[in-house]
């Protein structure tokens, strides 16, 4: 007996290791470009890149100024022969990104599980050309009866408004049968904290899981959610 009819699951670190594609992405299109990759550049890129989806979650700018902002102040603008070739160097990750699913071990096992037992959507900020892509290539896209991606919709998590889409768009009404799970507190678990559903997130990395009061549950690995949803 299930105990919710509709799960809203979030992509990257959550079913796919965005850690892993997004390192193994930037070093192949610098090696492509000639530039030098090392782990020093790659944790600065990181730690730019955090505060970049930060303030997209706060509607400061959109995955469209992505782009633009993605490598702003850590590679050299003038090496490319003009504004627009850095463009295109830069969105040359988005294509490395989109042939990178790495799925974690423990993703298909569960969506095996659930399938056919409620209805399992994606709920993600990704960028949608990336997210397509990596759904289809890692053959988990038949799993989800629908694919919810900000970019797409014009709202974003953790935005009240962006459940009330979904939840318009699939004629939800009892809140009390969803169920979130991400691994964010900034835009999963806040965003379903805003929509007034049930939230789990998966913590993969750390030693000790603290209490937190945007979430109901947390998870070491994905085999865990099946007892809280089942
Ligand atoms: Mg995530």
């Amino acid at each position: 007996m299930m105990k919710y009819d509709n799960i809203f699951i979030d992509i990257d670190d959550t079913l796919f290791d965005f850690s892993m594609a997004e390192e193994a992405s930037l070093k192949n299109l610098f090696e492509k470009n000639g530039l030098p990759f090392d782990d020093e550049f790659l944790s600065i890129y990181r730690e730019h890149n955090l505060k970049l989806w930060r303030d997209i979650e706060k509607g400061v700018y959109t995955t469209d100024d992505l782009s633009e902002l993605r490598f702003d102040g850590l590679v050299d603008k003038s090496r490319f022969g003009s504004h627009e070739e850095y463009l295109k160097f830069s969105d040359g990750y988005i294509d490395e990104l989109a042939c990178c699913p790495f799925v974690f071990d423990d993703a298909k096992p569960m969506l095996d599980k659930l399938y056919g037992k409620c209805n399992m959507y994606i709920v993600t900020n990704g960028v949608a050309r990336v997210q397509y892509s990596r759904l289809e290539k890692s053959g988990l896209s038949g799993y989800f009866k629908r694919v919810f991606i900000s970019e797409e919709i014009g709202l974003h998590k953790p935005l009240k408004k962006y459940f009330e889409y979904i939840f318009n768009a699939e004629n939800i009404t009892d809140k009390s049968r969803c169920i979130i799970l991400g691994d964010s507190l900034t835009s999963d678990m806040l965003g379903g904290r805003n929509a007034g559903i049930t939230t789990c997130r998966i913590v993969r990395k750390g030693s000790r899981i603290k209490e937190n009061p945007l979430c109901d549950h947390q998870i070491r690995s994905l085999d865990e959610f099946i007892d809280i949803v089942m």
